[in-house]
């Protein structure tokens, strides 16, 4: 059984910006920050993460009530920045998809640092969430890496078979997803659709590093 796990953003959509939007709309209207922080790094990281660098950047307790109060009105607004926005689905996700949901002998699960409100609600909008039911999520880790042992845990509860770590894939557009890939001890595919050149990724040793996912031949060479 091979296990695929796939980022969200810069992997499988690029959302232009909506997620970002939606994040600062949230502090500008819950919490009256006028004047944006854009120093917090946000490329591979988790929800969870790069809340707690804002809340510390525009003093706010990092308290589960404030967390509560950023989390609904952060989702309101995404609704309303995915809509506004012209973003894509990215080139060959829907047909490589497809293929995989169709095989029994593979697993396709998400590996994203959204919040999985979130990440249900961009997965909804651009018409993916059918092929995902199962996922490592941004809600309480700090690190990417333990994102991965989530969606690790979950993908072996539906997998009856043993998983050769060799047969764990993590698709990922940023030197993060490699690096999570690693700490679970499984293979990696990078993919220069997101904010990281191909020659970033490729410096970070992925199994594979690819352009878009348009070319299917070289991922069924490693996989098949
Ligand atoms: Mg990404």
């Amino acid at each position: 059984m091979t296990v695929c796990l796939f980022d969200i953003d810069g992997t499988l959509i690029d959302s232009r910006g909506a997620g970002m939007a939606a994040l600062h709309e949230a502090f500008r209207t819950e919490f009256g920050i006028e004047q944006r922080d854009e120093s917090v790094p946000f490329s591979g990281r988790t929800d969870r993460g790069i809340n707690t660098a804002y809340f510390a950047s525009y003093g706010i307790d990092n308290t589960p009530e404030n967390w509560t109060r950023f989390h609904a009105v952060y989702l309101r607004h995404l609704a309303v920045t995915l809509a506004a926005r012209d973003g894509i689905v990215l080139p060959g996700v829907v047909p490589l998809l497809e293929s995989l949901v169709g095989r029994d002998d593979f697993v396709v699960g998400l590996l994203t640092g959204n919040i999985r409100d979130a990440a249900t609600a961009k997965l909804d909008h651009y018409g993916l969430s059918g092929y995902f039911d199962f996922g490592g999520f941004g809600d309480h880790h700090q690190s990417r890496n333990d994102v991965a042992r989530e969606a690790l845990r979950e993908a072996q509860r539906r997998v009856n078979v043993q998983t050769q770590m060799d047969d764990v894939w993590v698709i990922g557009d940023t030197p993060l997803d490699v690096e999570c890939a690693r700490a679970i001890g499984g293979r990696v595919i990078a993919v220069a659709t997101g904010n990281h050149p191909i020659e970033e990724l490729a410096a970070t040793q992925p199994d594979l590093v690819v352009r878009d996912l348009s070319d299917h031949e070289p991922l069924w060479q490693l996989w098949d």
